[in-house]
């Protein structure tokens, strides 16, 4: 399987060298025009009554800027940014102390925010909406629950899976925003912008080149950047062209389209064994070893948006663009 095409997957991204490509400002922050437009909104409407912005909760694919978008939201309010994730927070004693430690208007981000236990979920509740901590000292009948008042923070809840959060948790965010994947131009805008601050010369079709195979995610964008940077170092005179970066991404086994292993995995299982669908999601998840809800939530949003998969509700179908980039004819299951 390919890494490079994992959008989960923090493993390779150095982490100096990450930070000094994350965008730090909205104005430096590409594509997202819906969400941006209604954060720019939120914060000016907070700044000019001098109050804490709403929590706000963004759900989409991993990869596509959440975790970017909260600390350029505590940059742009002059605030700072606690990052953690809901695995981390297993003890109701882990978020209370987090809590504590917020200064007024902090950023509290929260990832995978729909993995958080009963019991911290439950300090949440009052935490954000009347900015206090409720902590039960004691055991059974002789335990008192104590109140502790807490500073104004915003609470920046990220998810892949919206669905999967509870009502009550998703009731308490003021603002809920989707990401979605971004285009190829904006991704070649990210692969540019990027590459200057690596100090890498490309030009705008070896930049286009990177985004087409890049999933519509930014991560994986900047991923393959730098492996097809190295190559350019290595094997030519520097600079990223098209002809550079085919090669390269091809040398690294990088679909052209950006598909992985599982991605082609569902396609072939659809179109060979179920005649194009349509295919229940439990035999999608068994052929490819997936769980059912990654395949929902990483695989099928790429594959729906480049329109290579639709769902119908009797299953999942391969469409006539599948079939062309398998390699098949429509309609036939044997290779052309
Ligand atoms: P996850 O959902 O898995 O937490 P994420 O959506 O938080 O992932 P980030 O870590 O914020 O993803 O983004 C990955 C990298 O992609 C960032 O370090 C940043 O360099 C780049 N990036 C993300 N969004 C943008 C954007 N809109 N413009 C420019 N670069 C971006």
């Amino acid at each position: 399987e390919n890494a490079l095409l994992q959008p989960e997957a923090k493993v390779d991204e150095q982490g100096k060298q990450e930070d000094s490509i994350r965008p730090h400002r909205f104005s430096d922050y590409i594509g997202q025009k819906d969400l941006k437009d209604v954060l720019e909104i939120a914060i000016k409407a907070a700044k000019s009554r001098n109050e804490v912005l709403d929590h706000l909760l963004l759900y989409g694919p991993p990869g596509l800027g959440k975790t970017t978008m909260a600390m350029i939201l505590a940059s742009e309010m002059g605030v700072g940014c606690k990052i953690t994730s809901a695995p981390a927070l297993e003890r109701p004693r882990d978020i209370a102390g987090l809590l504590i430690g917020l200064k007024p208007g902090d950023v509290l981000f929260i990832d995978e925010i729909h993995r958080l236990s009963r019991m911290a979920e439950e300090i949440l509740y009052p935490a954000m909406e009347d900015y206090r901590l409720d902590i039960t000292v004691g055991k059974g009948t002789t335990a008192k629950t104590r109140s502790i008042p807490l500073v104004k923070f915003t609470l920046v809840g990220a998810t892949t899976r919206v669905g999967a959060l509870t009502s009550p948790l998703r009731d308490r965010f003021g603002l809920v925003q989707k990401l979605r994947f971004y285009e190829p131009e904006e991704l070649s805008k990210i692969v540019i912008r990027s590459a200057q601050l690596l100090n890498t010369p490309i030009n705008s079709e070896g930049a286009q080149e990177v985004a087409r195979r890049a999933r519509g995610t930014p991560r994986i964008a900047n991923r393959l950047l730098r492996r097809v940077r190295d190559y350019a170092e290595v094997k030519e005179c520097g600079e990223i062209t098209k002809v550079v970066a085919a090669e390269a991404l091809e040398l690294f086994q990088v679909d052209p389209c950006g598909l992985d292993w599982t991605d082609r995995k569902m396609l072939s299982v659809i179109i060979e064994q179920f005649n194009g669908g349509p295919v229940g999601i439990e035999t999608i998840a068994a052929a490819t070893g997936e769980d059912t809800q990654t395949i929902e939530e990483v695989y099928e949003p790429y594959l729906m948006q480049i329109g290579y998969l639709s769902r119908t509700p009797r299953g999942r179908t391969a469409t006539q663009a599948a079939y062309k980039h398998m390699g098949f004819k429509q309609g036939s299951s044997s290779e052309q």
